[in-house]
């Protein structure tokens, strides 16, 4: 049986190494203003594809500023992008694409990123996990500026949206989704149980369909970051029902 972790910072790693970096996706989708189905203004966060390239469009500069927009214009924007995006993902507002684009300093963990809900790792760290047949890997380009003379060579995993949280731990009052925007105003569950039926099996390494600032990591992918002696994530089983 696969067994599932929720990867989190981990902390002692992360003093433990200098590198930091302030840095932004290079493209996003506008939030919506004013649904005209559950009156919300709102954008998501966490759901981020580093491998989806807006260069050659051309209305990529609409991109380039997080705004919130009327809920037509984000349709209509939404439906530029789809073309280009991973088939059957749901982009929801404030959904974001292409390199990290910013400032680094300093010496990089093999993994950081996570408080912002990105895994950023190192190249050797990468390879390792590649070699060590670690499942649905997409390692993508940043283009963050280093001020040192040799800089690390720090990539982007590219996490989708997968499995479900389970709602036997949403709370019984829960209204449904937005059938117009499909917000779910649900906070995060201090204990959150996965959907069995939703999980994928290709895959070591994904984000939550319903809840995306949620990484989950198989403990495939967990030996091998052990095995690796790779720092810089902490991991929590979550139960599966
Ligand atoms: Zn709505």
């Amino acid at each position: 049986m696969t067994r599932f972790f929720d990867l989190r910072t981990d902390k002692v790693a992360r003093n433990s190494f200098s590198g930091d970096f302030d840095a932004a996706p290079k493209w996003g989708l506008p939030g919506i203003k004013d649904c005209p189905g559950c009156g919300a203004t709102w954008a998501s966060w966490g759901d981020h594809y580093p491998s989806v390239d807006l260069s050659d469009l051309p209305e990529r500069q609409a991109f380039e500023e997080a705004r919130p927009e009327p809920f037509h214009e984000f349709v209509r924007l939404r439906e530029l992008i789809r073309p280009l995006a991973p088939p059957n993902v749901a982009l929801s507002p404030g959904t974001s694409f292409g390199p990290l684009v910013g400032r680094a300093s300093g010496q990089f963990a093999p993994f950081s990123g996570l408080e912002s809900c990105w895994i950023l790792v190192r190249r050797d760290a990468f390879d390792s996990l590649q070699a060590a047949g670690v499942r649905g890997l997409l390692g993508c380009k940043t283009e963050l500026r280093f001020r040192q003379k040799t800089p690390p060579d720090i990539l982007e995993l590219q996490l989708e949206p997968r499995g479900l949280l389970h709602p036997d731990c949403f709370p019984p009052d829960l209204a449904p989704p937005c059938t117009t925007c499909g917000r779910l105003g649900l906070r995060l569950p201090e204990d959150p149980i996965l959907d069995g039926t939703s999980l994928p099996t290709d895959t070591d390494l994904f984000r939550l369909g319903n809840y995306s600032t949620v990484l989950i990591g198989t403990d495939r992918f967990k030996d091998a970051v052990e095995q690796g002696g790779w720092t810089g994530i902490s991991f929590r089983e979550l139960p599966v029902h």
